[in-house]
């Protein structure tokens, strides 16, 4: 998950340049003037993004209405993100002309410029400093993977750091791709890396055969290349040439237009279950259960996109942990680097840039703090190895500190022993759970229904023939109906298993109260949070929180004054000395948090579990049985569900996720996270442990 940065050197007229490549990032004469030229005006950007706008809403008029529809761009070489921001600023200053489009940008870099060389280099162009700031204001340096940059409720920047073939080739594979009918068509590539000759690995056929495959029909692609390997390379994977008039002292320059993708070759799947029907349409509204972080994150990624969002929470709903008083956002952590440990290190860090970066309400609920965490505090069996961490997350993420740091960092002493060694997350910190929970839902598009519990979910096809979208309705336990839309997404934790559809998911439900003390004046030094045998917060309005106890397989929601003790005792222990901490609790407050085995989430479309238990029944005899049908989903219905503890830090990657998905975008994940997070593992799983049960007799 680690990633090299670029390696520059400054020319004399201070000009950045690549001591890798040996080569400049762009056009010593001007550079501004070789961007529009080459990539903005040879791809025709204006006039597609007109017609763009004009055909996607009239051809889905009843689909899609008012649902904004994207058109995506997708880089070769991110470097300075000079092509990023003029093509920004010409959709800015073209707006009026595409109403309601979106634009997509999916940039591809291998060596990340460092923040601090990005913003010299930035400083170059004045006048686009609108611009550049809020780019720089949630630019990553580090962490391969793709990082989502959320820079306008109408530009998504996606950021894919590592190598470019590699990160192409994951995006989504050949056989998914045809039963998908996926969701990534690019309509516009750059390829902006270095010169083929310095940079042959940015150029091979191989590469060029990943563009085609991710492209939609009529996609162009232009580069101020007409190398030979270039044009045999385009060529061969289905492009037309064009040579046009290139900038300024260069001849020529390149344009190349896939007006036949390739169809992709269904390929066998070896997990069958995981293939999702075609999409339906884009829904104009949806409804969401459940108004937590998870419910209040989905409605903001669905309202961003233009749909109409109705959030239906009960009135008398089970507290959720997301209404805590204080939340701390820290990174989950793996001993090794994996598909999920990257799922969850993008998921902090989503949730970092949307606090950090936002204004108004969202914004002023951060408490960009740090966290500190003892290795131990999450398993006590197996502590975690600082160490060995710095393997695969980077500094600025997680750093391992002896006592001594950490009690610096915290602004008290810690009671951590001589040389052992704890955890800092720079980039963590707190939000106020509830006013974060109400500033996400405050969206226009958004309106929250609390009034009666949804009893269950009745799925109904649209009457009317415009449309043959799929519908569902809420029904109270009267049976009368609360709401009705196209899609439902199910975002009320363990309360998911009171519906037919989702009754068997294996959720359990934990218990955690917390206890508040008043701050004392020792205890008002704390400057961060730290989790240790519980998680304590810096003083805020004159109190701490201390969170929380766990306890599985119990819904009870009565605080207790023993459990206030325990979380007292385990608190103090967090401190070299216990007593600045203040031992009268004036406080306490029990929340239900939701957890699934395997301690993941539920993401994504909601299988029909009786059609899938018939479907794959097989593997309760032969796990190792292949199958040629696909998974069976019913249509319109999601889930978000099972964050557990760490909501604040998964649930608003998550949304975007599942809205990705929902509006047919390319989702910030590869398929085999969205593999890891579908509802059905838990059926297969218990599928073929049945076999091994029955061999075991
Ligand atoms: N488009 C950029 C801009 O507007 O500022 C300039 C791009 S610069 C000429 C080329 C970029 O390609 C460099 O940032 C380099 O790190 C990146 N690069 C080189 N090899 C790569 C690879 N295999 N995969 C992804 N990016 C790569």
């Amino acid at each position: 998950m680690l990633i090299d940065n670029a390696r520059l050197d400054w020319l004399e007229n201070g000009l950045p340049y690549s001591s890798q490549f040996d080569d400049v990032y762009f056009s010593r004469a001007d550079a501004r003037g070789e961007s529009r030229h080459v990539f903005l005006e040879a791809n025709c950007l204006r006039e597609r993004w007109r017609a763009s706008s004009i055909n996607k809403s009239s051809i889905n008029k009843s689909a899609i209405n008012k649902v904004r529809p994207q058109y995506v761009i997708g880089e070769l070489g991110f470097g300075c993100g000079l092509n990023f921001l003029q093509t920004w600023r010409l959709w800015q200053q073209t707006r009026a002309e595409h109403p309601g489009l979106r634009l997509h940008y999916l940039a591809l870099e291998k060596y990340p410029l460092r923040h601090a060389d990005l913003t010299r280099i930035l400083a170059l162009w004045p006048d686009l400093e609108d611009l550049a700031a809020p780019l720089l204001a949630q630019y990553p340096e580090h962490s391969a993977g793709c990082h989502r940059l959320q820079l306008a409720d109408d530009v998504t920047l996606d950021l894919y750091y590592g190598d470019a073939e590699a990160r192409l080739a994951e995006l989504v594979t050949a056989g998914q791709r045809e039963r998908l009918k996926i969701r990534l068509k690019i309509d516009t590539w750059y390829a902006d890396g270095f010169s083929p000759r310095q940079n042959p690995e940015l150029w091979s056929a191989p590469l060029f055969q990943h563009l085609a495959r991710l492209s939609a029909t009529g996609a162009t692609l232009s580069t101020y290349s007409v190398a030979r390997p270039v044009r045999d390379g385009l060529r061969a994977a289905g492009f037309t040439l064009e040579r046009l008039p290139g900038f300024a002292n260069k001849r020529e320059m390149l344009r190349a237009t896939l007006c036949q993708p390739a169809a992709a070759a269904p390929v066998a799947s070896a997990t069958p279950w995981f293939i999702l029907p075609a999409p339906a349409p884009v829904p104009r509204r949806a409804l969401v259960v459940g108004a937590g972080l998870a419910g209040a994150s989905q409605a903001l990624s669905l309202a961003r996109r233009g749909i109409d969002v109705t959030v239906v929470a009960a009135a008398d709903a089970p507290p959720a942990a997301s209404a805590n008083r204080q939340l701390a956002l820290r990174c989950r952590l793996f001993a090794r680097a994996s598909e999920l440990a990257g799922f969850y290190l993008h998921s902090f860090l989503y949730s970092r840039r949307l606090l950090a970066a936002a204004a108004g309400d969202i914004g002023a609920c951060w408490h960009a703090t740090g966290v500190l965490q003892f290795a131990d505090a999450v398993n006590k069996r197996r502590p975690l190895e600082p160490e060995a961490l710095a393997g695969h997350y980077a500094e600025a993420v997680v750093t391992a500190a002896d006592a001594a740091a950490l009690s610096r960092h915290a602004g008290l002493g810690l009671g951590l022993g001589l040389g052992q060694e704890g955890l800092h997350f720079p980039l963590g910190g707190w939000v106020e759970g509830e006013r974060l929970c109400a500033a996400l839902l405050a969206h226009p598009r958004i309106r929250l229904q609390r009034g009666a519990a949804v009893a269950e979910l009745q799925s109904h096809m649209k009457s009317h023939t415009e449309s043959h979208a799929p519908g569902w309705r809420l029904l109270d336990s009267h049976g009368t109906v609360l709401a009705e839309a196209e899609a439902v997404i199910l975002a009320n934790g363990a309360g998911v298993n009171a519906f037919t559809p989702t009754g068997t998911l294996p959720l359990e439900t934990v218990r955690g109260q917390t206890t508040l003390i008043p701050e004392t004046p020792a205890s008002a030094a704390l400057a961060t949070v730290v989790c240790g045998e519980r998680t304590v917060f810096p003083a805020h309005e004159g109190v701490h929180t201390l969170a929380a106890s766990y306890h599985r397989h119990d819904a009870r929601t009565a605080a207790t004054a023993d459990e206030d003790r325990d979380n007292l005792e385990r608190a103090r222990r967090v401190f070299a000395a216990p007593q600045v901490l203040s031992a009268q609790p004036t406080g306490n407050w029990v929340a239900l948090r939701a957890n699934t085995p395997d301690r993941n989430p539920l993401l994504g479309q909601v299988p029909d579990f009786p059609a899938m238990a018939q479907r794959y029944r097989t593997l309760a005899r032969d796990a190792t049985t292949t199958f040629a049908e696909p998974g069976v989903y019913l249509p319109g219905l999601y889930i978000n569900a099972a964050h557990g503890s760490n909501g604040l830090a998964t649930a608003p990657f998550a949304s975007e996720i599942l809205a990705s998905l929902l509006c047919h975008e390319q989702p910030p994940v590869s398929q085999s996270v969205l593999d890891l997070l579908n509802p059905v593992r838990f059926l297969i799983r218990e599928l073929k442990r049945q076999q091994s049960a029955d061999e075991s007799v």
